[in-house]
């Protein structure tokens, strides 16, 4: 008998390690609910419910193949390996299959597991499901990991065009096994349950997944380059928490696009080119989580930024946790979060870079806040997001180039639509005042709404001295394209 153990994996179609399992004989699949180990690392409620809803529909397709999903605890991933060997031993299990997850913890995991198992005989495989390109497979010349992405898309293009990865064969229906299916818990203790509105715009299955990823590549995609920048359009697939949670994958995405596009991603429709370049980023941050560990344990990329004197100012920093800095469209980006466990790209570059620029306060903190709300938080993509905007990261944004945050709203929410959608106290401002109410004058302000929290043109020159008094040398020399 054979055990899939499911993790950031959760669908039938094109998943790796379930078809190896099933391709080798009766299977059983088994999913580790880890509460604790979820809370150290600050997974969102609204990621875990996502966990748990699509895990209910992936049970029920599993069950017309006659997979039946069993579902165990382990607090903790330090009991991983008990929990997995019990399950073995006691159904005779000869072989467990997973697909890699990246990061230190979950590496350990396995590394722990795979040797418990193999004490006792039973086999251990792992595959390459979550990225295109194994991690340590894409490197420069000299065989470091890149650490400029453009240097690194070229390399994988060059991959794609010799041979695209496959999708591969869902699992044929099996034999019924004398084994029943666990139920799954509605919500775990530590984890509130988010509310009706929420989960509605993230419905939960492969086929609603499918569905998204037919529309954006049918309807969408080739406005992408022109439409992705602006919060008050549709312009984006949407996909991330469906990517984070495995509901589909990378080279269903992948395949998608080129469909769109005869099969070209170079040439062809801009649209599609900018889409698979964002699949790519994607990419690169888990490699750099793999090929530069410190990431993983929240340490500055950069090396010398570990001593910017960032700020202690917990109150600025509640407010802009809270919505309230008074600079509308971070406040906002801020209320899309919390109302709906996502933020639209843009906004998290805004947000990531007044949070870590104009206040002055450690990217860690922004990083944690996204985690704990964040859908489709993903470790290294957050990690890779903040500390780019923080110009403390690989690749990331040189520290002198610190966005305006009322320049960025002027040009990306023109008619500040996304504004007031978000705050409606702002809805009767004009398209010029509705960016910075406090210029619209009167000796009140907006009723309401909080003044701004911090003068934008001064605290762009404090940032700005505290990242020139470090060895900057190299933040001078990066570039991000
Ligand atoms: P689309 O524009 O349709 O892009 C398609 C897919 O490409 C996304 O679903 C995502 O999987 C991937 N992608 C797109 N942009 C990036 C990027 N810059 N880095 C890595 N992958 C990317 N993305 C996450 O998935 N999880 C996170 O926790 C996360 N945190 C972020 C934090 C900050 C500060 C920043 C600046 C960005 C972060 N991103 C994160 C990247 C990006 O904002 C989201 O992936 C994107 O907004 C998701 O919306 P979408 O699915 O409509 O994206």
């Amino acid at each position: 008998m054979q055990l899939i153990w499911l993790r950031s994996d959760l669908r039938q179609h094109d998943n790796t390690a379930l078809s190896a399992a099933a391709e080798r004989g009766p299977t059983v699949a088994m999913y580790l609910i880890s509460p604790e180990q979820w809370l150290a690392h600050d997974d969102a409620p609204c990621k875990v419910d996502f966990w748990l809803r699509n895990l209910r529909t992936l049970s029920d397709s599993l069950m017309q193949l006659n997979i039946p999903l069993l579902v165990r605890t382990a607090a903790t991933w330090a009991q991983a390996p008990a929990v997995l060997l019990e399950v073995c031993q006691h159904l005779g299990i000869e072989d467990v299959h997973v697909n890699q997850e990246y990061g230190i913890h979950e590496t350990r995991r396995d590394q722990a597991v795979h040797a418990a198992l193999q004490a006792q005989g039973i086999g251990f495989h792992s595959y390459l499901d979550q990225l295109l390109f194994a991690p340590g497979s894409i490197l420069t010349q000299s065989g470091s990991y890149f650490q400029v992405f453009s240097q690194f898309r070229k390399i994988c293009y060059n991959r794609l065009h010799m041979a695209l990865p496959k999708i591969v064969a869902a699992p044929k229906a099996q034999a019924e096994l004398p084994i029943a299916r666990d139920s799954l818990p509605e919500s775990i203790p530590g984890f509130a349950t988010p509310d009706q509105t929420l989960r509605d715009l993230w419905p939960a299955g492969e086929d609603v997944a499918q569905e998204r990823l037919m529309r954006f590549a049918s309807e969408q995609i080739h406005a992408y380059q022109n439409e992705r920048d602006f919060p008050a359009k549709p312009g984006t697939s949407q996909l991330s928490a469906y990517l984070a949670a495995g509901v589909i994958s990378p080279r269903q995405c992948l395949h998608a696009a080129l469909r769109s596009n005869n099969g070209e991603f170079e040439s062809g429709s801009p649209g599609v080119f900018t889409w698979v370049s964002e699949l790519i980023w994607r990419e690169f941050y888990k490699h750099i989580l793999v090929g530069y560990p410190r990431v993983s344990r929240h340490r500055a990329f950069k090396p010398e930024t570990e001593f910017v004197p960032w700020r202690n100012a917990p109150k600025e920093l509640a407010a802009w946790e809270q919505g309230r800095t008074g600079v509308p469209i971070i406040d906002a980006a801020i209320r899309q979060l919390l109302a709906t466990g996502w933020m639209h790209n843009r906004l998290r570059m805004i947000v990531a870079m007044f949070l870590t620029k104009n206040l002055l306060i450690d990217w860690r903190e922004g990083e944690r806040f996204f985690m704990r709300h964040l859908i489709d938080g993903d470790l290294a993509a957050n990690n890779g997001g903040w500390q780019w905007s923080a110009s403390t990261g690989t690749d990331s944004v040189p520290y002198f180039r610190i966005f305006n945050p009322l320049s960025q709203s002027e040009r990306f929410d023109p008619e500040g639509r996304f504004i007031k959608h978000w705050l409606p106290e702002l809805a009767a401002l004009n398209k010029k005042e509705v960016h910075n109410p406090a210029s619209a004058g009167g000796l009140f302000g907006v009723a309401d709404y909080p003044a701004p929290i911090v003068d934008v043109k001064q605290s762009r020159e404090r940032a700005l001295k505290a990242f020139k008094t470090l060895p900057l040398r190299q933040m001078l020399e990066v570039q991000h394209d």
